[in-house]
Formats: structure tokens, C-alpha cells, sequence
């Protein structure tokens, strides 16, 4: 686990470790739960069963959107990674004569970089302008062929509503079927989110035939269609972004955002960063994790995370994106751990043995745990021969 990524990662987290952090961990539901829901784990088992089945049907819901949006006579672009996306972005704007927009920051906006790499293109940005606005689409609504947008204020509804130029993106994954989907999907993210069942300002835009839309939206994969090569890794697609899982990770108490250096921090980030970014650039976030399951407990999309991590290690494991002397050592703890013969040896030469084989690994930074006198099947025939 040699790689450049891994080293800083690991300097960046101690430098967190000393440093007060600016993150929201409080997480109690309970009582809004009670108020809103009869019975939340069904709600969560209903919602997540919903996205799943978008999401495994995503390419159709896809086709069946684009045709109705560009029926009413909007437009829709495809947008395989940031920098095509880019490249079209800059096309209409130039082909419109657009010089000044109005852009809405929001994480898919930071994944993206736009408010960086408009400036270098010499677009201006103007939180006023109401000539051309860029703006995230909470979700697509396949059947109607709208769009689902939450806004923060009524200014800001009103600034992106009324522009005559609007520029929509939305991530692949944010596709649902029915217009009916919105109030559990939003009423999940907000309870979870903001703990309220009070819903943000919202809208949906269905573009009109026969009049004059300018809109403009852009799909982006961003590597997110890499996910879906892996059938249980799909389900990390229906994540609703709602952060409930960093709240109650102890390492991201810990650590908070800095060291990922990303838009992607916490538990998910250990999911999809090997498959957004390069496994070998973030193949050491798999093991930035106790496996103490609390994220699995709360996810309102029932993601399992815990296992998708484990999922991670094993393919990073397969795949050999691990080092040669790391692997080595993982292949003899576990020949020591399933052996009986070997498990039963004196509990000092196993202690000697992991301290040998983990000493360059963790010595530095944790107490290596010591074997027990004597394990559990031996208590079990010494207790059995007792009676
Ligand atoms: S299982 Fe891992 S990622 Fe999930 S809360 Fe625990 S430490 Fe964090
Ligand atoms: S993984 Fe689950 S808990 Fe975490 S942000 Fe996504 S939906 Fe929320």
C-alpha cells in the first residue's frame, strides 16, 4: 500500500487528528421518526427496494426521459466524463453569445469543478444574473420527463426559474420513474439531512411544446457507470446523499473531510472512490474502516456499506492492486487463522509471530492485540473433559 495517495492520506489524517473540525455529528431521528413514519424500517425497506429497481433498470428509464424531455422541444446532452461535458458546455455558451452566468454551487457542482474552470475561460460569474443560470437537478422523473429542483431560498427559485438561458446537471443515478417517487425520496433525505419532515422549497419542471424553453440539461456519468459492473456495488448508486452515514462513523469523527481531499468524504467515499477516481489511487480507503457496522444500522436506502468495503478489499486483493509484500503477509495471517492446528499453538508464539509479521505495518500507530491463553475450542474440550 505504497502509493503517494496512501502516504498523504495518512499525513493528512494525523494533521486532522490534532486539529478542531468543523463537521456536523449529531444524529438523534428518533423522535421526528415516530411523528412521521408508523413504520420507518418498512418506509426504508420500500424506498430502497424502489431505487434498486431504477437502478438496475436505469438504462431504460434513461431513454424513456430523454424522449419525453425532448419532446417538449428541451434539450438533453450526454456527458460521458467532465471534460466532454465541459467541452459542450463551452459550445453553447459561445454559440449563445453567454459571457456571464449565474451558478448555483452544490457538491455534483464541486465534483465538477465548473466554478473554477469557468473563471479560466474567461466566464464571468454573477450570483445576479439572471440571463443564464447553472443549476443541479435533484432528480429526473422518467415518465413526465421532468425535472425535480430543490432550491435553498425563493430568490434562488426565482433567480433560476425565471432565466432566459437554463443550464440544468444532473448525475446519471439521480433518475426516478414516477412523479409519486418525489415525497418519500424527499421526505427520507430530510429527515435524515436536516431532521425535519418539513421538505425544502421545491418544484418540478416539465418543459413546455411549442414555446421557447432554453433549456439545456446536461447528464454526466463522471464514472459513476463503473459501479454498475458490480451487482451489489450498484446499490451505492441509490445513496440520496443524505451524509446520516458520516455522522455516526467513528473514523470520520475523527479524521472529518480534509484528508480524502474530495467532494466524496466519510463511508461512501471508501465505497466509490476506487471506482470514480483509480483503484490504485484509492485502494487504501477500504481499510479506513473499523467495520463497526454503524452506518449499515441507519442508511434510509438499506446501502450496505460495511460489505461493499469488504467488497473493496477482496477486489483490490484479486485484482493484485495490493503490494507484493502486503499480500504475502495477508496470505499467512490468514493460513495461521484457519488452520486449527495452527490456532492451538501456545498463545506466545502467535503473539510473537503477528507482532513479526505486522510489526512494519501498524506498530507505529496502534497496540497490536495479544491471543488469548488459551482460545475458545480448547476451553471447550478442557470444560467437556471436566464433567
Ligand atoms: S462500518 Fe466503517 S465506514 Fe461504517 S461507520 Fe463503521 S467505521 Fe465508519
Ligand atoms: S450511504 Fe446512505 S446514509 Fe450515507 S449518504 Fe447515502 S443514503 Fe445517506
Amino acid at each position: 500500500m505504497n502509493t503517494n495517495e496512501y502516504k498523504f492520506f495518512i499525513s493528512d489524517c494525523k494533521r486532522a487528528l490534532e486539529k478542531p473540525k468543523d463537521i456536523d455529528i449529531s444524529y438523534n431521528i428518533d423522535d421526528i421518526v415516530l411523528k412521521t413514519f408508523k413504520n420507518y424500517n418498512y418506509v426504508k425497506k420500500r424506498a430502497a427496494n424502489l431505487r434498486q429497481k431504477y437502478i438496475n433498470h436505469i438504462d431504460e428509464l434513461l431513454v424513456l426521459f430523454d424522449k419525453k424531455f425532448v419532446e417538449n422541444e428541451a434539450e438533453v446532452n450526454w456527458e460521458i466524463d467532465y471534460d466532454l461535458f465541459f467541452e459542450d458546455l463551452l459550445k453553447f455558451l459561445r454559440e449563445k453569445k453567454i459571457k456571464e452566468v449565474n451558478l448555483f454551487e452544490s457538491r455534483f457542482m464541486e465534483e465538477l469543478g465548473l466554478y473554477k474552470n469557468l473563471k479560466e475561460d474567461e466566464i464571468q460569474i454573477n450570483t445576479q444574473s439572471k440571463e443564464c443560470v447553472i443549476f443541479e437537478a435533484k432528480y429526473a422523473i422518467a415518465q413526465t420527463g421532468s425535472l425535480y429542483l430543490v432550491f435553498d431560498s425563493a430568490l434562488e427559485m426565482e433567480l433560476v426559474l425565471s432565466a432566459e438561458y437554463k443550464i440544468f446537471v444532473l448525475p446519471i443515478n439521480n433518475i426516478l420513474k414516477n412523479i409519486e417517487d418525489i415525497e418519500l425520496f424527499s421526505t427520507l433525505y430530510s429527515i435524515n439531512k436536516n431532521k425535519t419532515s418539513l421538505l425544502n422549497l421545491s418544484t418540478i419542471l416539465t418543459p413546455k411544446k411549442n414555446s421557447a424553453n432554453n433549456i439545456e440539461l446536461f447528464i454526466i456519468d463522471n464514472s459513476r457507470s463503473n459501479l454498475l459492473d458490480y451487482k451489489e456495488h450498484r446499490k451505492a448508486l441509490t445513496c440520496i446523499d443524505c451524509d446520516a452515514c458520516k455522522k455516526v462513523c467513528p473514523i470520520y469523527a475523527l479524521i472529518g473531510d480534509a484528508p480524502y481531499n474530495n467532494v466524496f468524504t466519510g463511508p461512501m467515499a471508501n465505497v466509490v472512490l476506487p471506482f470514480l477516481e483509480t483503484i490504485d489511487g484509492a485502494k487504501h480507503l477500504c481499510f479506513n474502516c473499523v467495520l463497526c457496522g454503524n452506518c449499515n444500522k441507519i442508511c434510509p436506502m438499506n446501502i450496505p456499506i460495511t460489505d461493499l468495503i469488504i467488497a473493496n478489499r477482496n477486489i483490490i486483493f484479486e485484482t493484485k492492486n495490493i503490494d507484493f509484500k502486503d499480500r504475502y503477509k495477508i496470505k499467512l495471517i490468514k493460513k495461521h487463522l484457519i488452520k486449527r492446528k495452527k490456532l492451538n499453538k501456545a498463545a506466545w508464539k502467535k503473539d510473537l509471530l503477528f507482532k513479526l509479521i505486522l510489526k512494519k505495518n501498524i506498530h507505529t500507530s496502534r497496540h497490536i492485540p495479544q491471543f488469548a491463553k488459551t482460545n475458545f475450542s480448547q476451553q471447550y474440550i478442557q470444560h467437556d473433559s471436566n464433567r
